[in-house]
């Protein structure tokens, strides 16, 4: 009987941490991201269940039966995303990329990716689309469902599994190895239209919500970056995706690279870092959203340029990450936040928007690109990335105030997943 009712406990846990009681948030102020207008000082959030059920002044929200969270000086905003993450990476200056696809085994590499996980959440970011496990499989399958039966806490996952790349174009190069080493790959492999297309069913198949495409990589001969795949097999993959309701991500530094992706009808663009004013230009008319990766850029020249900030001037590498970045802003292209992280630590994923700031953005414009835009771009801006009555109840609350100073976001002081409280002051 005892082991029963502790298998019903079990069972039930789940349940009734979904219906538990009330909560009645009483920041400072509130910021909805339903505009680029100023956080409302004085307001509250109410939630029940795992929904927002009002949103304003906090003297008229009916507190009833609600426990009420008082957050002095801090700000409610809703959950902040990320939509472009490696949770099955880590930092390249503690393991190089390549050893951690060669030499990690991919069980050590999906325990790091929930502790990770946990740290991404604890850090305000309740949202990643994650772009690919980097040879380890199609564990982001795996993670999204742990998280989402709740066995380990982490963000609400949108994941690309394997990511898909021209035959012998990403790493670990071969061209590094002994040509008679079987080497693991960081992902899936595929030339011509009818491999490409069976590597977009196969990774649909698996579970992906997003297909990731690499439009060009390093494959010079003197390691430059060009283009990979053709137009026609781009083409031919970005329809076998669509016609399963699954939106493209695409990598893309060249600005050819980046072209054929547009033309060819992609969702998103990564990077973008040699893109010409002409490109973005097509971005903006074609209504594909850019991904900056700021962070990486800055992280990879740390651990590899010689950069360190405050010290050293901007490697070349992140001045054309800035002046990509410029010229999205100019040419009014749909800027969401993505910062690669993965590459740098897992938490650490504001550091991205203190880049947006400081290369032009208003901190309410890269708020607005961490919430309501990057909804957006994952077709869920009905229930997601706004306060809003009825939206799903992920929720932040920083020190201070973000709209007046960005930093602010590097301090969660609460956050509220699913209307479940994982921080508390
Ligand atoms: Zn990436």
């Amino acid at each position: 009987m005892r082991q029963l009712i502790t298998a019903l406990a079990l069972i039930l846990a789940p349940a009734l941490a979904q219906a538990a009681q009330p909560i009645l948030l009483k920041p400072a102020r509130v910021w909805t991201a339903e505009d680029a207008g100023p956080p409302h000082e004085g307001w509250g959030v109410l939630i029940r269940d795992n929904r927002i059920a009002a949103v304003g002044p906090a003297a008229g929200l009916d507190a009833t039966g609600a426990e009420v969270i008082d957050l002095p000086g801090a700000t409610v905003i809703p959950g902040l995303m990320d939509l472009h993450s490696h949770l099955l990476l880590h930092p390249y200056n503690e393991t190089s990329w390549d050893d951690q696809v060669l030499k990690e085994a991919p069980d050590y590499r999906v325990i790091r990716a929930t502790v990770q996980a946990k740290a991404t959440l604890d850090a305000g970011f309740t949202t990643l689309r994650d772009l690919g496990t980097e040879g380890a499989g199609v564990a982001d399958v795996s993670l999204r469902r742990a998280i989402n039966d709740h066995l380990i806490p982490g963000p609400r996952l949108f994941v690309a599994t394997r990511a898909i790349v021209a035959t012998g174009a990403y790493g670990p190069a071969r061209r590094n190895y002994s040509p008679d080493a079987d080497l693991p790959q960081g992902a899936q492999e595929a030339s011509g239209v009818d491999e490409a297309v069976k590597a977009v069913r196969e990774q649909a198949g698996a579970g992906a919500d997003w297909i990731k495409i690499y439009a060009d990589y390093r494959v010079g001969p003197d390691g430059s970056t060009q283009p990979t795949f053709s137009l026609e097999e781009l083409k031919a993959m970005v329809d076998a995706a669509h016609s399963g309701g699954r939106p493209v991500a695409v990598h893309a530094s060249s600005d050819e690279g980046m072209r054929r992706a547009i033309l060819a009808g992609v969702d998103t663009i990564e990077h973008g870092y040699g893109g010409s004013e002409a490109t973005f230009k097509l971005m903006a008319e074609r209504g594909v959203a850019y991904f900056p990766t700021l962070t990486a850029s800055e992280s990879t020249s740390t651990y590899f340029g010689g950069y360190v900030a405050g010290k050293t001037p901007p490697t070349p590498a992140m001045q054309a990450a800035e002046r990509a970045f410029r010229l999205a802003m100019k040419s009014g292209v749909t800027i969401g936040m993505g910062s690669d992280v993965g590459v740098f630590r897992h938490g650490d994923n504001a550091r991205e928007l203190v880049w947006m700031v400081q290369l032009g953005m208003s901190p309410t414009q890269a708020l607005l690109a961490a919430t309501a835009v990057d909804a957006k771009v994952l077709r869920r801006q009905n229930d997601l990335g706004q306060l809003k009555p009825g939206y799903l109840a992920d929720i932040v609350a920083v020190s201070g105030d973000p709209t007046q100073d960005i930093a602010a976001t590097k301090v969660p002081v609460l956050v509220i997943k699913d209307g479940v409280l994982y921080r508390r002051p």
